[in-house]
Order: structure tokens, then C-alpha cells, then sequence
């Protein structure tokens, strides 16, 4: 029996690089058709509202800031908090951290974190909703999310927030974030770019190029992850999956890009091991418990960090 037609069996995910995808028997999976997805269709579209907005170079600025803002909120919100419970916040913060990343418009918390939690489950088998090693880079990126297979909250993996009846309201009307926010940064705009809140005409290219554009890009920053992290860079721990390291993914998404690390031990807030891996959720993170507003955040120890699932089989460095 060749390879490729063993059966799935324990030592094929233990081999440094995980499971060779085409050992693996595909689900059948339900492509995506716009027809349904007519909502994330036209948002994509939504930038080249410029040719009417206009833009200025403000609303380039409000653009970046509102991509990095919303980009922790994904990373050490619905990721390292609903996900991974990797450290610990007070109820409300815990409302607003659901709050601003659900602005993101990528759906409620508990969707988000329920069907991450299928990921880690499953990651890169047959039941991996987004495994770019066996449904290919499409799917991966967005087919997953656009298909009809994974619309559904998994609440069942999620019972641990579902509990908060405010989280379930965000959950059930995810759109009222994004639009509360569409139009605080429409008065923003009024005000940076015109003569005040009510300078009426100033803020619609705020809206279009700081929120609507920002959001598209923050899109396919986050996919990202899900496309790429388990298919290209390098790998520093043996895993059960395919994935991967890379320094300009975690420049892109605060700090997810070191995936490897976080998939070989998910029970820590930090994903950059080392100090040279940039982890900008992390340091936020440590500045907010400062202030008492997040504590309890859980570190990387030192034999996990120098475990013996290294492939370059480091040690730690010896003191003294
Ligand atoms: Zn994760
Ligand atoms: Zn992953």
C-alpha cells in the first residue's frame, strides 16, 4: 500500500510536516454562490464608491487606524480571549471587546470563536473547515466563510460565553456594531474633514475609504491566516497540522502570523515566543493589564518554548 492510500492513521500527523493532505478523504463541501453572499459581494465593491466620495489623505489615515484597531480587537479578542480563553477581564470589557471586533463585520463573537474552535479540533483533517492542504487556497480563504457549510453558530463548543445573554444578542444582530461604528466615523469625518459634526457632506469619504475599504483590506488580512499559516514559511515545533511562522503575517495581523507556535501550545496569550518574534496583541494586552482592565494573561513556558517537539532541537540558553 503506497502513502497516499494508507489509511489516516496517528504517525502520518506526527511526521514533521503533519498529514500529507492526500491521505486525507475530502467532505463534500458546498461552494459558495454570490447569488447568497450578495452582502460580502457588494462590500468588496464598496471602495470604488471613491469615484464619487473623493478621498483626502485624512481618510487614509482613519483607513490604517481603524485596519490595526479592529485588527487587535480580531487577534486578542475574538482569538486569544473567546477562543482561546488566554487570559482573563472584567464583563463589560468583555462586552466591548466582542463589540469592536464584531465592527470588523465578520459576524458574532461566538460564531467566530466556535468555529475556530472546530479548527484547532481538526486542524488540517478532513473536518478542518478551512484547510488549505486539502480544500485548496480558495476555499481556505474565504469559500469557507461564504458557503453555506459554516453559517451556523456552533454553540454547542461555545457554552462558556454563550451564558452572557448580551453576547448572544451581538451574536444574533452582529450588523448593529458595524453600523453604530459606520456612523460614529461618518461625524469623525465631518469633523476632520469639513467645518464640524455637522458640516454634512465631509464625512461620506471617511465612511467610504476609513471604514468601508479599511474593512475589505481587514478582510483578507484576517483569511489570511487561514490560507497561508498553514501552507507556506517555516515550521519551529512538530504539530499535528501543517502550520506555519512567518514575521510579515504577524506584521499584518498584530501577531497571529507566528501560527506554528500557537498551534504546538494554544494555551498561551503570547504567540511570539521569542523577543524578536513581533507580538503587538501581546504587548497591548500587557500595557492594558497595567490599568487593571485584563489580567491573568497566560505566558509561554520556558520548557515548552525548549520542549522536545523543537525540529531544530534547541535547548535552552544556560545561565550564570
Ligand atoms: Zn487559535
Ligand atoms: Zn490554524
Amino acid at each position: 500500500m503506497s502513502e497516499a492510500t494508507a489509511p489516516l492513521v496517528e504517525s502520518l500527523y506526527t511526521s514533521p510536516e503533519g498529514p500529507p493532505p492526500e491521505a486525507v478523504k475530502k467532505e463534500n463541501r458546498n461552494q459558495p454562490r454570490l447569488i447568497d453572499q450578495y452582502g460580502f459581494g457588494l462590500i468588496h465593491l464598496t471602495p470604488l464608491l471613491m469615484i464619487w466620495s473623493g478621498f483626502t489623505w485624512k481618510d487614509w489615515l482613519v483607513c490604517l487606524f481603524m485596519y490595526y484597531f479592529r485588527m487587535f480587537f480580531i487577534s486578542a479578542g475574538y482569538h486569544r480571549y473567546f477562543s482561546h480563553k488566554t487570559y482573563e477581564t472584567s464583563r463589560f470589557f468583555q462586552f466591548l471587546i466582542a463589540f469592536f471586533a464584531q465592527t470588523s463585520i465578520q459576524k458574532g463573537a461566538l460564531w467566530w470563536a466556535s468555529q475556530h474552535r472546530v479548527h484547532h479540533r481538526y486542524s488540517d483533517t478532513a473536518h478542518d473547515p478551512h484547510s488549505a492542504n486539502i480544500y485548496g487556497f480558495f476555499y481556505a480563504h474565504i469559500g469557507w466563510i461564504m458557503g453555506p457549510d459554516y453559517q451556523k453558530t456552533r454553540y454547542d463548543l461555545i457554552q462558556d460565553f454563550a451564558k452572557y445573554p448580551e453576547l448572544r444578542f451581538l451574536n444574533r444582530y452582529f450588523m448593529v456594531p458595524p453600523i453604530i461604528m459606520a456612523v460614529i466615523i461618518y461625524f469623525i469625518g465631518n469633523m476632520l474633514n469639513g467645518q464640524g459634526l455637522t458640516d454634512w457632506n465631509a464625512g461620506w469619504s471617511t465612511v467610504v475609504v476609513g471604514y468601508l475599504t479599511s474593512t475589505v483590506i481587514l478582510y483578507h488580512g484576517t483569511f489570511s491566516i487561514n490560507s497561508l499559516m498553514h501552507k507556506i514559511a517555516r515550521r519551529r515545533y512538530r504539530t499535528k497540522d501543517h502550520s506555519r511562522n512567518n514575521a510579515v503575517l504577524a506584521l499584518i495581523t498584530m501577531g497571529e502570523g507566528w501560527h506554528n507556535n500557537h498551534h504546538y501550545y494554544q494555551g498561551s496569550c503570547r504567540q511570539g515566543f521569542f523577543w524578536w518574534e513581533f507580538d503587538p496583541s501581546y504587548y497591548v494586552l500587557k500595557t492594558l493589564a497595567l490599568f487593571g482592565i485584563v489580567w491573568n494573561i497566560r505566558p509561554v513556558p520556558v520548557e515548552v518554548k525548549y520542549g522536545p517537539k523543537r525540529l531544530d532541537g534547541k535547548t535552552p540558553p544556560v545561565k550564570g
